[in-house]
This record gives C-alpha cells, sequence and structure tokens, in this order.
C-alpha cells in the first residue's frame, strides 16, 4: 500500500504549484487523520510530511502505543480506517491504579475502574503508533482527494487575500485556502507566523519499552505512582505490555544504560511477579515529558492541531494563595509576635521533602535569603512524617499552612514567621479551558477547597 501511494499519489519533485482547498503540514497521527477526514468530507487535501512512511513506520522508530478512548475508536471507524487498526488493537477491560515505593512495595489500597461498570464495550484500546500510521498512510492511499507528499519538508508559508502558498524542500509550491500546521512540538510554519507558546519542562523522562510476560495481563492496564512518577504496564496484543516508566530526569540515563539483565530486574522491582517473568524486548526509547501550550491557535490563514496546539485554550483563575511557614513542638521556639529569628534555627534540625517538592523549593529560596544555615537536614518522604517528627520535638520544618491547619488548631504544632523576612507564599490557580463553564466535579472540587482554605485562614490567626 505504501509503495503504491508513494509510486501514484505523491506530488513529484518538479510539480509546482498545485492548489488545494486545505494543506496540512505534517502527516503524523494527527495531520493524516485531519487530511483523511476533510478529503472524506469533499474538500481537496494535501498532506505533506518530511519523513517517508517507510521510517515511521518502522518498529525501530517509535515504541510508543496510544490508548484510543471511545470516541477516537469512533472517529477511526467513520474514517474506514478502524477495520485496518482493529488486528492489532487491544481493548482495555480494566484500569489499576495504585501507588508505592520501590523498596516497600505497593500500598494496600488502589483504584479500579471496571468495564463492566458503564456496559459490554471496553474502555478503550491500545494500539501501537506505528500501526496507526500504517493504518491511516493504507486508508490515505485509497483516498482520492488525498495527495500525501513524504518525504518533503515545508519551509513556509505565505498567506494573501485569497490563499496561502506553501514552499515545500522538494521544490514544489502548493497554494491552499488554508493551512493547517500539524507538526508536531517543534514546529515551523507556528514560529513564522509568530504564534507564541507558553509551557516547562518537568524534569521527567519517559521511558518507553515493550516487555513480553509469562502470564496474559487480560487487557488490565496497570498505573503505579512511585515518587519518581508513574509507572505504567498497558497491555499490547498478545502476551505483551508496553511499558512507560515515568522518571527523574538526572536518574533516567542511568537506567537506559543499563545491560538487558539489570533492566528487565529493574522493572520487575517496581512491577512485582503477578504476570510472571517479564523481559523487555526490543529497543528501549526515552522521551522527556514537558508541558506546552500555544497562547492561540490561529493566524492569517493558518490553523494549529495536535501537539502544535497541544491542547484547548487555557485560561488561568487566580483561586487562592497559600503561606508556607514553619512549624515546631509548642515551646520550641522562643517566639516574638509569631515571629523567629532566622539566626536562631541554624542549631535546629530542618526537615524537609524531597528535593522535587514544590513546597520544599518555595521554602529553601526563602530560607537561602534568610541565611539560615541549619545544623542538620533531614529528608523525609511525606507530609505526614515531617509533621510528626516536628510533634516529637525532633526538628523544625517550613510546610503549607493549609497543611497543618488542624493540628495547629488542636494545639500538637506552633507555627511561626520568620522575623525581619517577607511572608513566604505562593499562589494556586486553577486551569481551565477558555468559555467552558465549570463542570460539576470541578465546582465539587473549588468548594472543597475553598472549604480547606477557610479552615487555613482560621489557623493562620493563631501565627501571629
Ligand atoms: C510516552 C508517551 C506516551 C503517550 N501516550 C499517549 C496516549 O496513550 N494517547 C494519546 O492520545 N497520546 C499519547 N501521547 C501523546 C501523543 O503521542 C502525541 O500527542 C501525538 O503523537 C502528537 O501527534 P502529532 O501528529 O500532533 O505530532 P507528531 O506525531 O510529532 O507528528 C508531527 C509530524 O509532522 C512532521 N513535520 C514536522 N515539521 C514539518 C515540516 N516543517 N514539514 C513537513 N512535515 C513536518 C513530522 O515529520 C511528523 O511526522 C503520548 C506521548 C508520549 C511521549
Amino acid at each position: 500500500m505504501l509503495e503504491n501511494l508513494s509510486e501514484s499519489r505523491a506530488v513529484q519533485k518538479t510539480e509546482i504549484t498545485e492548489t488545494f482547498d486545505v494543506t496540512v503540514s505534517g502527516g503524523g497521527m494527527v495531520g493524516m487523520t485531519l487530511g483523511l477526514a476533510l478529503a472524506k468530507a469533499g474538500l481537496d487535501v494535501a498532506v505533506i510530511d518530511a519523513q517517508s512512511p517507510d521510517l515511521t513506520t518502522a518498529p525501530t522508530f517509535d515504541g510508543r502505543v496510544s490508548a484510543l478512548a471511545y470516541s477516537s475508536c469512533r472517529l477511526f471507524e467513520q474514517l474506514g480506517v478502524w477495520h485496518r487498526l482493529a488486528p492489532n488493537a487491544q481493548p482495555i477491560n480494566d484500569i489499576l491504579v495504585s501507588d508505592g515505593r520501590v523498596r516497600r512495595g505497593a500500598a494496600p489500597f488502589f483504584l479500579h475502574f471496571d468495564h463492566r461498570e458503564i456496559g459490554n464495550a471496553p474502555l478503550g484500546h491500545l494500539v501501537e503508533n506505528r500501526h496507526i500510521r500504517s493504518a491511516l498512510f493504507a486508508e490515505a492511499a485509497s483516498e482520492a482527494r488525498l495527495t500525501f507528499v513524504a518525504p518533503g519538508r515545508v519551509l513556509r508559508a505565505t498567506p494573501d487575500a485569497q490563499r496561502t502558498t506553501l514552499t515545500v524542500d522538494t521544490d514544489c509550491a502548493m497554494a491552499a485556502t488554508l493551512c493547517v500546521a500539524a507538526e508536531g512540538r517543534v514546529s515551523t510554519l507556528r514560529d513564522q507566523a509568530g504564534l507564541k507558546t507558553i509551557g516547562w519542562r518537568y524534569a521527567q523522562t519517559g521511558i518507553v519499552a515493550t516487555v513480553a510476560h509469562e502470564r496474559p495481563h487480560d487487557g488490565i492496564a496497570q498505573e503505579y505512582f512511585l515518587p519518581s512518577g508513574p509507572f505504567a504496564m498497558l497491555p499490547m496484543t498478545g502476551n505483551r505490555s508496553s511499558l512507560v516508566w515515568t522518571e527523574r530526569a538526572a536518574a533516567a540515563p542511568a537506567f537506559l544504560a543499563l545491560d538487558d539483565a539489570s533492566f528487565d530486574h529493574e522493572v520487575a522491582r517496581r512491577f512485582g511477579g503477578f504476570l510472571g517473568v517479564t523481559k523487555v524486548t526490543g529497543p528501549r526509547w526515552s522521551y522527556p515529558l514537558s508541558l506546552h501550550l500555544a497562547r492561540s491557535y490561529i493566524a492569517p490563514r493558518l490553523a494549529l492541531v495536535g501537539d502544535t496546539a497541544a491542547d484547548e485554550r487555557i485560561e488561568l483563575e487566580a483561586l487562592l494563595s497559600d503561606e508556607i511557614v514553619g512549624i515546631a513542638k509548642p515551646g520550641l521556639l522562643r517566639k516574638t509576635k509569631g515571629k523567629v529569628k532566622p539566626e536562631t534555627l541554624s542549631a535546629h534540625t530542618l526537615l524537609v521533602r524531597e528535593s522535587r517538592s514544590s513546597t520544599q523549593q518555595v521554602a529553601d529560596r526563602a530560607l537561602r535569603a534568610a541565611g539560615v544555615e541549619p545544623a542538620r537536614v533531614w529528608e523525609l518522604d511525606s507530609s505526614e512524617a515531617i509533621k510528626r517528627a516536628a510533634r516529637e520535638g525532633l526538628g523544625i520544618a517550613f510546610v503549607s499552612l493549609y497543611a497543618v491547619a488542624e493540628e495547629v488548631e488542636r494545639g500538637e504544632l506552633e507555627c511561626f514567621r520568620l522575623a525581619g523576612h517577607p511572608r513566604i507564599e505562593r499562589r494556586f490557580h486553577i486551569a481551565r479551558l477558555v468559555r467552558r463553564s465549570p463542570s460539576p466535579s470541578e465546582r465539587g472540587f473549588m468548594a472543597t477547597v475553598t472549604r480547606c482554605a477557610k479552615g487555613a485562614h482560621h489557623a493562620a490567626a493563631s501565627v501571629g
């Protein structure tokens, strides 16, 4: 099919200026799906991708699988793609979500999403990305209104009053009423149009590999939350699962560099033995994790979709501010009007959370600015452990006022601020899709947060 596609339907290098209704720069999963949908709706479409389909459908190109929700499966059905995907689609019957630690294992409680609770259909399907691309390309080859150009890199889009002209590095130029950029995260056309993005890195890496196992997974997707991030085993066809192991970015290269036996051992340590012996097959991939959102999705004769846009437009609404306060066993510190001189703190043990904790990062900056150099630092792995140690008088800590409101009210802990320094504060925002009214669960969440905030304000009054 792909040969047929590249021989008969691809624009040849010598062809200059063809006119379409829509051109789509980027023929990944999103661009090609959109191209097919527009063509099937009766528009003349060109999809241009910088990489050859032979490359992007090879087993070595992309180890990822995609969880296709019910609506995505229905979209593929409508586009005539599903029947090509079905043999390679693994139904997701159940989802188990748990948390724990590598050495101690999983906590006794977990969330269970059972497909039988919502009817007989699976919760979704897992399909290897390469199979999704193959199915899309195969369907595109049979779609007369769709022209696929690959490999061909779009260099620029030049809009005028009637159309926009794409210049492609294969010496061809194509005009269309509208151009859609579906170029993934790094987008030439988005940048050229001056559409800015906002985002940040998560300091986490997604390690991806395929794992073969002794016992069947029964269509159960496992999400196991570890301190470094979620460790997911997603069911694939046969006795195979897709591993998506989120690890601290600093630690990931060492895991990726392990020999096969040691890597298998690390996977088994985290996952446990309920699928029997597990063995990674094929290559390991890694993806740095980050968030990015385009500030606007449109420019003259240009629209962004997929990872180029990244999400619907999001607005941030200030929800409440949180104060980070010092806590100590009552009577441990000498306070004046709820304040303690920073230099007196250096004699105490500082109880801290892991350095990735955002509360800890805010507190660390403030303590550095105040010149506090504690005698000892103890890292504990939960806020509960920190509060308990502080209650026992083992040290002092800086925590969110919301986290200690009840203990302060019960007189088990005292809060304090740093004398001569500003309050340590941070703001919480709620991120919501622009122009969408809040859902019942969002309203419930806001009400709960506001209720907790009131409790904390009460506690704040006792600080001084
Ligand atoms: C570990 C991991 C797991 C994930 N799991 C899921 C999941 O389960 N479900 C889910 O929905 N999503 C998942 N995602 C996200 C999903 O993979 C991406 O959102 C999706 O691949 C984005 O598709 P896209 O077509 O927008 O971009 P891409 O897949 O990046 O495709 C962009 C295409 O544009 C081409 N291109 C770029 N620039 C040009 C140019 N100038 N000219 C021509 N062509 C160009 C590229 O060659 C490429 O083929 C996961 C991501 C990661 C990292």
